[in-house]
């Protein structure tokens, strides 16, 4: 397994922002750099690893909130969310004034990312999947290798991403959990926006807002 990662909670919503790096060549990305930029750096500096982009899977403020800052600091490219989160890139300042974070700012990114595209990490490659619904633009990042995925808000351990927010809906968030999802490994672990780890597998039976038994 070439792929390694750390999860690094940020925000006073302990999003789990991750750095994953490939192992041969020792570079990273950051997914989701949603604040505290100086402890990231930190982490990958602790590591002796070079950042080399961020990863974005969906503009909400605590998952992109130092996107901006730290993309125009270090020069890095910044590829996702899907070109359907303008919307919420757009108000990335209103977000952080609503929930008080640090003034944060909308970014360009280098490049939008689409259903079955793929991004590297030094010589590691992660699948890219859309995967709307907590928000019309979110997608999720795959390392088939490593056996683990990166799904931000649209499923968590014993729970299903918020879709009360503006764009987001109920049922195409079910819809893309069961399509994109469930499709993977039952053995496959994921890394949720929020809290402990989980598995594919462990979720599909158990998970009682998308669990199979539910219909
Ligand atoms: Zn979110
Ligand atoms: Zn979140």
């Amino acid at each position: 397994m070439a792929l390694r990662f750390r999860i690094l909670p940020v925000t006073q919503f302990q999003q789990n922002c991750t750095l994953i790096w490939c192992d041969s060549t020792r570079e990273a990305a950051l997914i989701d750099a949603g604040g505290e930029r100086e402890h990231l750096l930190e982490q990958v500096a602790l590591e002796g690893l070079t950042l080399t982009k961020l990863l974005v899977t969906h503009a909400h403020i605590d998952h992109a909130g130092a996107v901006a800052d730290l993309a125009e600091q270090l020069h890095l490219p910044i590829e996702g969310p899907h070109v359907d989160d303008l919307f919420w890139i757009e108000r990335l300042s209103d977000q952080s004034r609503m929930v008080r974070f640090p003034e944060s700012r909308a970014f360009e990114p280098t490049r939008w990312l689409n259903q079955d595209e793929e991004v590297t990490v030094g010589a590691e490659t992660l699948q890219v999947r859309h995967c709307p619904g907590h928000t019309p633009g979110h997608v999720v990042f795959i390392s088939e290798s490593a056996g683990v995925s990166f799904v931000g808000d649209v499923l968590f351990a014993g729970s299903i991403g918020r879709t009360d927010f503006p764009l987001g809906d109920h049922q195409t968030l079910i819809d893309a959990i069961r399509r994109e999802l469930w499709s993977l490994p039952d053995e496959m672990r994921f890394v949720p926006g929020h809290g402990p780890m989980s598995t594919i597998g462990h979720e599909r039976r158990h998970n009682p807002f998308v669990a199979d038994h539910r219909g």
